[in-house]
């Protein structure tokens, strides 16, 4: 783990550009960049715009105005998803040859079909931490000819981590350094329980790596010692560290913030145009106004 106060230290803000930051943005830039700051570390913004499909130009450059208009200064160049697909495709390629991923046929609603049968017949659908069905683990047997003559012919797929096999690769140990805290106020070393996401996502037709995969990579790349972000990612980080310790990348530190909740009580949405920095801004609250804002509920800034 790094000293505190090591100077070389590398915080990030990895935004994806599908809307317009709010106050929950906000609240992580400036946390990033103040702790960077503060320890005569490194800020990096880097786009997380790897899913093509709810990318849009027009938000990255929002992100680049809202984020000056804070106030804050990060490292150029900034490191742009879209632009690293071949290194993305490489790891899944090493994944796929350490016999790890298999293809996955089923659509949500095929999935979701399944569940209600299940369901209806008074099972138990185990979910992921999210709430979301895991995947059917029996679609890990589905025959490599049928899956290959259907790849083949072009049937869409999902490359998914065979999660048993994939636990059994790392250490049975498998755990994080949390400087801030979970939903349920975890905190300290905590134990990672990939296990909880069932046999995730790493690359889909429409979006070459995942979140997942892009993210441990390229903190991995920008040599990132400390993840701060949001406490819904709190339970994420499971998955990242299994994919860390099977593709032999560092683990950071991580520090989740807890979330700022919009006026009527629920999580801020980057569809909830109200609650946006440059919402704020319009209505001619000043950056320091946007600090005091979040401080006001109980965010303290270093
Ligand atoms: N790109 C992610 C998001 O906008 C954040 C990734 C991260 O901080 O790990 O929610």
């Amino acid at each position: 783990m790094q000293s505190p106060l090591s100077k070389n230290r590398v915080f990030r803000f990895a935004p994806s550009p599908n809307g317009l930051l709010h106050l929950g943005h906000a609240l992580s830039a400036i946390l990033n960049h103040d702790l960077a700051t503060a320890c005569g570390g490194r800020f990096l913004l880097r786009i997380e715009d790897i899913d093509p499909a709810r990318s849009r130009p027009e938000f990255e450059t929002a992100i680049h105005r809202d984020l000056a208009w804070l106030g804050l200064d990060w490292e150029k160049p900034v490191r742009r998803q879209s632009e690293h697909l071949a290194f993305y495709a490489e790891a899944l390629e090493r994944l796929k040859a350490m016999g790890l991923l298999y293809p996955g046929f089923l659509s949500r609603g095929e999935v979701k079909a399944r569940v209600q049968a299940h369901e209806a017949a008074g099972g138990v659908w185990p979910r992921d931490p999210d709430g979301a069905p895991l995947y059917p683990t029996e679609e890990r047997a589905l025959d490599r000819a049928q899956a290959n003559a259907w790849i083949d012919a072009g049937r869409q797929h999902a490359w998914r981590l065979d999660m048993d096999k994939a636990r059994a690769l790392a250490p049975a140990v498998l755990d994080w350094s949390e400087a801030g805290e979970g939903p349920e106020g975890e905190t300290g070393i905590v134990t990672a329980r990939p296990e909880r996401w069932g046999d995730v996502i790493l690359s889909r037709p429409d979006a070459p790596a995942s979140y997942h995969l892009a993210v441990v990579l390229d903190d991995a790349a920008q040599g990132i010692t400390d993840v701060v972000r949001g406490q819904d990612l709190f339970h994420a980080t499971a998955v990242h560290r299994l994919l860390q310790s099977l593709l032999g990348l560092p683990a950071p530190s991580y520090r989740h913030h807890g979330l700022v909740s919009g006026p009527d009580g629920r999580k801020l949405s980057k569809s909830n145009q109200d609650t946006g920095i440059a919402a704020y801004r319009d209505k001619g609250v000043s950056p320091t106004g946007i600090r005091a804002l979040l401080a006001g509920y109980g965010f303290v800034f270093h």
